[in-house]
């Protein structure tokens, strides 16, 4: 159901996936921001069927914050439902759109997910791609729609709509600023209304160095001839492990020779698309790459058919694999675990988040071996986790991009679990006493 009404929106919210938010303007005309897929629990999941019934003949447009499947995993549906609208996003989110929506097709075919939609709803999502730069306003009906660096994933915008009488942004996923790779989220300057992500809002980022973490674990392999596996998402995380390693191996710290495998189709397809787009790197990142290819040094093998990722278990002598899936539930990481995980000289480096469920999860927790393809294979190998590498802002992040906003009049908070909405709607209270804090639930429908 949805309300008509002034200024109004209703949400998906109260959990971290599946975010979807349709605003009504002054002039009643619809804007969805986001179509993205529940993930997880599979009390979620389930609501992916769910589709919210939208007037199609009132949607003037669709916003894409950015290539994250739990934003943009939905979107095929919206034709298959029949809509023939754009999707607006930028150039680079609409070239990771492409592989993120197909890799999902692909594994959701072997089992790995629900089919939710075919090619040919894929096809139209990219057919009526519109592409926005960042800073350049453009007009929705009555409303003006204008996309900032939000500093998450390569491409990611906040949005910031403005309406008769309102503005409203929309923060999507909040970067972890200053980032490795792509450049410090933008800050709003002002807003009426804040419809904010919340993903972190009651944990900060440990402080960790993480290049002589990774610098030490590669340093023990080198030493005992073993291998160290790196579970690693492909979006972002990969590319920043490979910059990471560039580093690394030009400031000698780890050996030049010391072999290091990316055997991730999808991986490999998101650096493509990483290394086609200088003019979204931070300043560190744009000077490295003057000189030098950032994402490929000495020593690194790209692994792009299946057979040759198998022919990595016959090369001897110390290495290192990255491959997909980050929280080993799927991908070519598991031939590689079924593998090494038994040697006691491999080393495992968990370099994200574990959900629960997931293998990573149960590794961590400290199982003494885990089923891959049916067999039981026993963890002798040495286990590691990374914490501080995270695309997203921590609470210290979120409330510092917060207080860049001048005198906003309400803050929504989404896209959290609520123990962490909680959390930070607490510190907003505390900080900026007038502001009303609301926590929507979900399909929630919200007077702004
Ligand atoms: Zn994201
Ligand atoms: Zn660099």
């Amino acid at each position: 159901m949805i309300l008509y009404g002034e200024n109004s929106f209703f949400v998906a919210a109260g959990t971290v996936t599946g975010s979807c938010f349709c605003y009504v303007s002054s002039a009643d005309e619809f804007i969805m921001v986001d179509f993205g897929m529940f993930q997880g629990l599979p009390e979620l999941q389930e609501l992916n069927g769910k589709i919210p019934q939208i007037p199609f003949s009132k949607l003037t447009g669709v916003l894409l914050t950015h290539a994250h499947l739990d934003h943009c995993g939905r979107l095929p549906i919206l034709y298959r439902q029949g809509y023939s609208g754009k999707i607006y996003m930028t150039k680079a989110t609409r070239e990771i759109l492409e592989l993120t929506l197909l890799d999902t097709l692909k594994l959701a075919r072997h089992g790995e997910g629900p089919v939710l939609f075919s090619e040919q709803d894929v096809s139209s999502v990219l057919r009526s791609a519109s592409i926005v730069d960042y800073h350049v306003p453009f007009q929705l009906g009555s409303v003006t729609v204008e996309f900032f660096d939000a500093g998450h994933i390569l491409g990611s915008a906040s949005i910031v709509l403005t309406d008769a009488t309102k503005k409203i942004v929309f923060s999507g996923d909040i970067g972890n600023f200053p980032e490795d790779i792509v450049r410090p989220t933008e800050f709003i300057k002002e807003a009426d209304s804040i419809i904010m992500e919340s993903t972190y809002g009651d944990r900060l980022h440990p402080v960790e160095d993480v290049d002589a973490l990774l610098g030490e674990q590669v340093k023990a392999i080198e030493q005992s001839g073993g291998t160290l596996l790196i579970p690693s998402f492909s979006i972002e995380r990969t590319q920043d492990l490979l910059h990471r390693f560039d580093h690394l191996k030009t400031s000698r710290k780890i050996a030049a020779q010391t072999k290091i495998y990316l055997d991730s189709p999808m991986g490999s397809s998101v650096t493509d698309i990483y290394e086609k787009h200088p003019e979204l790197y931070n300043d560190e990142l744009s000077e490295h790459a003057r000189h030098d290819n950032p994402f490929n040094f000495q020593g690194f093998h790209e692994v792009r058919d299946s057979k040759e990722s198998q022919s990595i278990h016959h090369e001897i002598g110390p290495k290192v694999i990255i491959a997909g899936s980050g929280m080993m539930n799927g991908g070519r990481i598991l031939s590689h675990a079924k593998f090494y995980l038994p040697s006691p000289s491999t080393r495992l480096l968990f370099v994200g988040f574990q959900a629960e469920g997931t293998m990573g999860r149960r590794i961590i927790e400290g199982a003494e071996y885990v089923l891959i393809d049916g067999t039981e294979v026993l963890v002798r190998a040495e286990v590691a986790v990374i914490h501080a590498l995270s695309a997203h802002a921590d609470q210290k992040q979120l409330l510092d991009w917060f207080g860049h906003i001048s005198s906003p009049q309400k803050v929504f908070l989404v896209h959290g679990e609520n123990p962490a909405r909680e959390v930070l709607g607490d510190l907003i209270k505390h900080i900026a006493p007038k502001v009303k804090v609301h926590m929507p639930d979900y399909e929630e429908e919200i007077s702004l």
